[in-house]
């Protein structure tokens, strides 16, 4: 029996079944090529009383993040994006040299190094060692640890509550939701703020980004299913805003319940219309959105199999965790791509999980001059195809699989 991991409901069958996948981020070396890989059903539920979309938890998040390969400074995009976010927070909030700002899930220091340069006391907290060591190198203090009540509660006993949490794509990592969201509320100095920034349910819904879904995002969240989250804990969102990130997510604003230093806005009414008009609170949704994710695997194989067939060369940019929900869904192999490009040395010279796909240096493509380059983080094409425009001197063409398979 599967429960719901916000509000406890007994959930019914899963709505979507993206076959059996092994964990997304599981590169492996060549001499893991031989051995046993394990394998774990990608099945979606929908909790029927708070609209929770969510993975069976396989694997603890021990097992997933203590090791990881994903290091945020390789997209010159997501750090223009933290850039930002930094000085709109310290501007709307007066964020200052007395402030201690504390982020969970800092990874390798992509976002505080921004605060740390205008003096900001900051600390952040990651599970993954070897991701956390590059963050130090660059001076950001850094916890090597998972963030629950127990952290917060030794935050609260060392008196280092903080004035403003900032959490970018982590609550969906988390299984222990209700922990995770009560540590917050007791990590949290009256009076201050919350950030966290998460995709959408209904940018996946809508644009049909099966793809994201993986092992390691354990929940999908609308905005109305995180109020309902926050509420739980008396802690109130006020704020909301809809941002282009990871192909479109939100970034809510939460405070104390008790207190009223910040009004809330309308964007929180506006947004809440907006799911329901979506018909988002609507168990029909997800059952259609089935039928279109079964249509997209046949659109691209179909793609796929004419350019095969025309004698055409095919490999892959980028080794993105939805890059191999993707390719194991649709069964792509080396028959397909003959190997995908990483600009990060971590990921170069390993292979994809499940499909076996080669990774290799972006350079390899010049000397290949393959005829089509399918962008697995389809979230940043634009980029992607500006830093690889030499690829039409060669006549190459760039094709992106979401929405739906699309010649560029
Ligand atoms: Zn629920």
């Amino acid at each position: 029996m599967v429960l719901c991991r916000a509000c406890n409901n007994e959930l019914r069958e899963p709505f979507l079944s993206l076959g059996n996948s092994p964990l997304s981020n599981t590169f492996l070396s060549k001499e893991d090529l031989n051995k046993t890989e394990p394998y774990y059903p990608l099945e979606v539920y929908i909790c029927e009383k708070c609209f929770l979309v969510q993975l069976e938890e396989f694997e603890t998040p021990k097992n997933i993040f203590t090791d990881y390969l994903y290091f945020a400074s390789y997209s010159d995009s997501w750090l223009q994006h933290c850039k930002k976010y930094t000085d709109m927070i310290i501007e709307r909030f007066g964020i200052n040299q007395n402030s201690f700002v504390f982020e969970i899930a800092s990874n390798d220091g992509y976002l505080l190094q921004y605060f740390k340069q205008y003096g900001i006391p900051v600390l952040g907290v990651e599970p993954a060692a070897n991701v956390a060591e590059a963050a130090k190198k660059i001076g950001i203090p850094t916890d090597v640890a998972f963030f629950d009540t127990s952290y917060a509660k030794k935050m609260e006993a060392d008196g280092k509550l903080a004035d403003l949490i900032i959490g970018n794509n982590v609550l969906a990592h988390n299984p222990n939701l209700n922990d995770f969201v009560e540590g917050l509320k007791i990590a949290l100095k009256p009076d201050c703020i919350i950030t966290m920034e998460f995709p959408h349910l209904l940018k996946l819904i809508e644009e049909n980004q099966f793809d994201t879904i993986y092992h390691e995002h354990f929940s999908y969240f609308s905005f109305y299913t995180v109020q309902k989250l926050f509420e739980f804990h008396n802690l109130e969102l006020f704020d909301v805003e809809e941002i282009p990130t990871h192909g479109g997510s939100l970034r809510i604003y939460a405070k104390h319940k008790e207190d009223d230093s910040n009004r809330i806005t309308n964007r929180v009414k506006d947004l809440l219309a907006k799911e329901k008009s979506a018909r988002l609170l609507d168990l029909k949704t997800y059952y259609n959105f089935k039928k279109k994710v079964e249509s997209t695997k046949r659109k691209l194989l179909q793609f796929l199999i004419h350019a095969k067939n025309e004698g055409r060369k095919i490999v892959g940019y980028g080794a993105p965790a939805k890059g191999n929900t993707l390719l194991n869904y649709c069964g792509i192999r080396t028959d397909f791509l003959d190997y995908t490009i990483d600009r990060s040395p971590h990921k170069q010279n390993k292979y994809l999980p499940g499909t076996h796909i080669p990774i290799k240096h972006p350079d390899e493509i010049k000397e290949d001059k393959p005829d089509y380059v399918l962008i697995l983080p389809w979230n940043i094409k634009d980029e992607i195809m500006e830093q690889m425009s030499f690829i039409r001197e060669w006549g190459g063409k760039f094709v992106v699989p979401i929405p739906e398979v699309k010649v560029f």
